[in-house]
């Protein structure tokens, strides 16, 4: 695997200085992507520690998307590396993911985290429904196709995404839910072009709280990663 961009490693934003300024709108979850929540977050999956191939896998995309985008039109400005920046915190009882990529707008965070894109899941969910609901059957689901964003609902009681797209003029944005039927979003200040994802995680799932498990289990998937991975400030 290529490792490019910089050497030098650039601090982590701080970890509470996005603000919510404006009103918040609360919009209920399409109806299949309820479904395929619930089960996520009612799942006995073993593999939770999944969830962290997902996020990285969504900010990889998120860089390789920026990149892309500024080869097309070099006017877009990327002041920031194109890096991955992990922090946990065992205290606090968080999982924080920031990607410095192509980030989303208010609209791209509606459409692309309040329905399900992915032809993976909604396979899934027309099996469950010819197949009735056997938990192995859920649980295929999580190990073999993957739920990607949603698997954060697996240790998330409480997740937030502060997002603001690279595209000039970009306002940022806060999209929170407990991955219950509904999600809000509202206007935030001082948001990073890019995403940054904070998993309030769930009784039970300490352990990704905890630098050494984590560290592992992103050493588990990094070697697909073409941007540098950062845990806790170190270069992993
Ligand atoms: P997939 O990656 O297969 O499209 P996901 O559920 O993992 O499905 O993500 C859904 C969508 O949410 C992505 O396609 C992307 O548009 C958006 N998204 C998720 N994470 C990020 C991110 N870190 N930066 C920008 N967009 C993201
Ligand atoms: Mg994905």
């Amino acid at each position: 695997t290529q490792r490019c961009y910089s050497t030098e490693t650039t601090p982590t934003d701080a970890e509470d200085k996005e603000r919510i300024v404006g009103e918040a709108t609360k919009k209920s979850f399409q109806a299949e992507t309820r479904k395929l929540l619930d089960i996520v977050t009612h799942s006995l999956y073993s593999e939770k520690e999944v969830f962290v191939r997902e996020l990285v896998s969504n900010a990889s995309d998120a860089l390789e998307k920026l990149r892309h985008s500024q080869l097309v039109d070099p006017s877009i400005s990327a002041d920031k590396p194109f890096e991955i920046h992990i922090s946990v915190d065992e205290a606090a009882g968080t999982f924080i993911i920031q990607d410095y990529g192509i980030g989303m707008t208010e609209e791209e965070a509606i459409s692309n985290l309040g329905t399900i894109a992915r032809s993976g899941s909604k396979a899934f969910l027309e099996s469950l429904d010819e197949n009735g609901a056997a938990s192995s059957t859920k649980d295929k689901i999580i190990g073999q196709f993957g739920v990607g964003f949603y698997s954060a609902f697996m240790v998330g009681a409480e997740i937030k995404v502060y997002t603001r797209s690279v595209k000039p003029g970009s306002k940022g944005y806060c999209w929170t839910s407990d991955g219950s039927g509904s999600y809000e979003i509202a206007e935030a200040e001082n948001v990073t072009v890019g995403t940054k994802i904070v998993i309030k995680l769930r009784d039970g799932c300490e352990e990704y709280a905890r630098e050494s498990v984590v560290e592992g289990i992103i050493k588990k998937y990094s070697d697909f990663v073409d941007f540098p991975i950062l845990l806790n400030q170190k270069r992993i």
